[in-house]
């Protein structure tokens, strides 16, 4: 959207990451309560001290940043449930300082997204279970061998060795 993205404050480009200016633009322009609250955000990085570098990475939105976005949030009537919506959804480590600083409704905003963030993981990776001791059986799966009981991928040397005598896997977790 390059009309509306080239309305937004340049500066507020400058103090994001790409992948900030990127999620920035997408919203741009079509509501006024997110226009308003993307002012409001920008205006408290120019009243927030520039924060310290952390591991090498700014940590441009970190508690005290938000200390000083919410109040101005509040002092310009943006309802809580906006703030979450917009606010969290571009930038989600907002929800956890607005459930730290008790705003209303943030709890539960936070708790959903922890359940979408486990849920994405669950389908990216296997469930890990824990399996109780077992003889290995060896099966093929496609281009791999793994182990039939607990399904752990065997490869190298321990396929070898377990190709020549047979092993035991002690309760490991398996993916
Ligand atoms: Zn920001
Ligand atoms: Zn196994």
């Amino acid at each position: 959207m390059p009309a509306s993205s080239s309305r937004r404050p340049r500066v507020h480009f400058r103090a994001h990451s790409t992948q900030g200016a990127t999620s920035v633009s997408v919203t741009a322009g079509t509501d006024p309560v997110d226009q308003r609250l993307t002012l409001l955000h920008e205006l408290a990085h120019w009243l927030a001290p520039v924060p310290r570098r952390r591991r090498g990475r700014v940590q441009h939105h970190d508690a005290r940043f938000y200390e000083i976005a919410f109040d101005l949030y509040r002092r310009f009537d943006i309802p809580d449930a906006d703030v979450l919506v917009h606010e969290g959804g571009r930038y989600p480590s907002a929800l956890r300082h607005a459930r730290t600083a008790g705003m209303p409704g943030a709890e539960d905003a936070w708790r959903a997204r922890q359940d979408a963030l486990r849920e994405r993981a669950s389908l990216r990776a296997p469930q890990r279970v824990l399996v109780a001791e077992h003889i290995v059986r060896l099966v093929r799966d496609g281009r791999w061998t793994r182990c039939a009981t607990c399904g752990v991928r065997v490869v190298g040397p321990t396929l070898a060795r377990l190709r020549r005598r047979s092993g035991r896997h002690i309760l490991l977790s398996a993916g």
